[in-house]
């Protein structure tokens, strides 16, 4: 028989993630690891930003999914240069998957490349894509108890982006409660309340992203 220590797996991930890092900063290009639940507004979010930074950052995106290519789709719709990783399974993105993908887009003619993770507050916790910035979305559907049933997520992002703000007035959602959570959790990491389909609050999470550009 033979045992492979989980361990060792992430630890070779680690080194790819190092290598896909280094190559993005040789492109100046700002590398943004989307997080999310299914259903969180992942998409809806990158369609509002693609607005938002028209003239100031050029996109590419990679799309994450188990299967098909709907999200794909969308940005393709809107001109954004842009691969489609199917998982066939898989429940989250690994280096080795956006060592590959990056090579299907031209890294120099983007300023910010956006991989858009499998919707999973679990497993992408554990996955180092490469990335500059982690962005981990959560919805007020989903209920103010994430951050504490899910600490591992929220606790290695860079910020934390509050999405359907809208719907406030229909769900049990304690606003408070949730930003001191992530206070608690990354106290350095900032909170965006977002309304993506109305362009609310993305201007924000847009300045913030220019900034962090290698
Ligand atoms: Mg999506
Ligand atoms: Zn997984």
């Amino acid at each position: 028989m033979k045992i492979i220590a989980a361990k060792k797996i992430l630890k070779a991930n680690d080194q790819l993630a190092e290598a896909n890092r280094a190559t993005f900063n040789a492109a100046r290009l700002l590398a943004v690891n989307m997080v999310g639940s299914p259903g969180s507004g992942k998409t809806t979010l990158l369609e509002a930003l693609v607005n938002a930074l028209q003239g100031r950052m050029r996109l590419a995106v990679i799309e994450g999914d188990i299967a098909g290519s709907i999200d794909a789709e969308r940005m393709e719709a809107l001109g954004v240069p842009v691969v489609q990783i199917n998982t066939e399974g898989a429940c989250h993105l690994d280096a080795t998957m956006i060592a590959a993908a990056a090579q299907g887009l031209e890294l120099a003619a983007a300023d910010c490349l956006v991989i858009e993770n499998v919707g999973n507050l679990v497993c992408t916790a554990g996955f180092d894509l490469g990335e500059h910035v982690r962005l981990v979305l959560l919805s007020v559907t989903e209920g103010d108890d994430k951050l504490v049933k899910y600490p591992a997520i929220f606790r290695g992002s860079h910020a934390l982006v509050i999405t359907k703000c809208d719907l406030l007035p229909h769900v049990n959602f304690n606003m408070e409660r949730a930003v001191a959570d992530m206070r608690r959790l990354a106290p350095d990491a900032p909170v965006f309340q977002v309304c993506a389909p109305r362009q609310e609050g993305v201007a924000e999470l847009a300045d913030w992203l220019v900034q962090r550009r290698p």
